[in-house]
C-alpha cells in the first residue's frame, strides 16, 4: 500500500512526488517511457521565473534526480486501468493506494497518413533535439505554426542545410518573439495556408505533397519531417473514474480534483488554457499538498 501512487514522471508528476515525498509519504510512480516528459526534449527553457536559461534534459534531470535522492520508488509500467478504490492496474502488476494522482501529460498528434507509422525513424520525426543531428546538411521539413513547430524549424535552420515550415494558416499560434527569431533566418522558407497530403518514398520517406487552401498541389524533396501539429492526452483508459471533456483532457472543477475522491489530476493532462512547464509545476505541487491534506483530514476523523 502507498500513501501516494503517481501516474507519470514529467515535471507535473515528478513535482508531486517532490512534495509528497518531503512530507514523509511513501510514493510510487509509474512511468510508461522515461523521465522528464516532453521538457527533456526542449532544446532550452527561457522562460521559467528564476532561471535564465536550461536545457529541457537539464532541467528534468535535475528534478529527477532531487526526487530520487528523496528516496522515490520509480517503476517502468504501463497503467492500463484504475478503479475507484485506488487501485492501479499495470501491464505487469497491480498496487494500491490511498491516493492517486495522474500526471500523464500529452502525445504527439499524428497527421495519420499512409507510411506515417511506417517511416518513423526513417524520415519521420516528433522530436526535433531528439533526431535533428541525422539531418546535418540535409532539407528537412517542419509541420505546425505552434511555439514547438516554429521552435524546431529554428533548431533545425542551424542543422539543415534547408527548412521548409508548412503551416495551416498565415498566422502562427507560436509566440511572436519565436515568430520574429524565424523570420530572421535565411535557411527557413515558409510555406503557408498549406497541409500535407501525402508521404511519398520506396523505403523511406523521400517526397511530400502539399496541397494550398487553394487546392494546388506541390511535390517537394526532404530527406526529413518533423512533425509537430500538438499534443493528444491519453486519457480514455482512466474514463471509468474522470470526467473527460471532448478532446479527451480531464475535467476538474479547481484543477486538482477529479470526479473520484482520492483521484487528482495535474498537469498537461487536465484541462486547462496554459500548458507549459511553470503550471506543470504549479499543478504538481498543488495536487500533492491537497492529497496530503485531504489524507491527514481523514485520519484524524478516524
Ligand atoms: P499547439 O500550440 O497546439 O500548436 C499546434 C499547431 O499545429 C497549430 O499551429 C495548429 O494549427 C497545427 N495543427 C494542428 N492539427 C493540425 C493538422 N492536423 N494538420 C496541420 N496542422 C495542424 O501545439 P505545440 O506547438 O506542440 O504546443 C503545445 C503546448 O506546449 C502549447 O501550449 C505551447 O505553448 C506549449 N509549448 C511552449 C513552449 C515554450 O514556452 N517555449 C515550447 C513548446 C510548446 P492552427 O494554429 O491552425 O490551429
Amino acid at each position: 500500500m502507498y500513501d501516494i501512487l503517481i501516474i507519470g514522471a514529467g515535471p507535473a508528476g515528478l513535482t508531486s512526488a517532490l512534495y509528497a515525498l518531503r512530507a514523509n509519504k511513501k510514493v510510487l510512480i509509474l512511468e510508461q517511457k522515461n523521465y522528464g516528459g516532453q521538457i527533456i526534449n526542449a532544446e532550452k527553457i527561457e522562460n521559467y521565473p528564476g532561471i535564465l536559461e536550461i536545457s529541457g534534459f537539464d532541467f528534468a534531470t535535475n528534478l529527477y534526480n532531487q526526487v530520487k535522492k528523496l528516496g522515490v520508488t520509480i517503476k517502468y509500467e504501463t497503467v492500463e486501468k484504475i478503479t475507484e478504490e485506488k487501485i492501479v492496474q499495470t501491464n505487469q502488476n497491480s498496487y494500491k493506494a490511498k491516493a492517486i494522482i495522474i500526471a500523464t501529460g500529452t502525445e504527439a498528434k499524428k497527421l495519420n497518413l499512409v507510411n506515417e507509422n511506417k517511416w518513423i525513424g526513417k524520415g519521420i520525426s516528433y522530436c526535433a533535439t531528439c533526431d535533428g543531428a541525422f539531418f546535418k546538411d540535409k532539407i528537412v521539413a517542419v509541420n505546425g505554426g505552434g511555439n514547438t513547430a516554429v521552435e524546431d524549424a529554428i533548431y533545425l535552420s542551424d542543422i539543415a542545410k534547408k527548412v521548409y515550415l508548412i503551416h495551416r494558416r498565415d498566422k502562427f499560434r507560436a509566440e511572436d518573439k519565436y515568430v520574429s527569431q524565424l523570420k530572421k533566418k535565411k535557411n527557413i522558407e515558409l510555406i503557408l495556408n498549406a497541409t500535407i497530403s501525402s508521404l511519398n518514398g520506396n523505403n523511406q520517406l523521400e517526397k511530400i505533397t502539399i496541397k494550398k487552401n487553394d487546392n494546388q498541389e506541390e511535390t517537394i524533396q526532404i530527406d526529413g519531417l518533423f512533425i509537430a501539429i500538438g499534443q493528444n492526452p491519453q486519457n480514455d483508459r482512466f474514463k471509468n473514474v474522470v470526467e473527460l471533456n471532448e478532446k479527451g483532457y480531464i475535467k476538474s472543477q479547481d484543477g486538482v480534483h477529479t470526479k473520484t475522491k482520492g483521484i487528482y489530476v495535474a498537469g498537461d493532462t487536465r484541462e486547462k488554457i496554459l500548458r507549459q512547464l511553470t503550471t506543470a509545476i504549479s499543478d504538481g505541487s498543488l495536487a500533492a499538498t491537497i492529497a496530503i491534506n485531504e489524507m491527514k483530514e481523514k485520519d484524524e476523523k478516524k
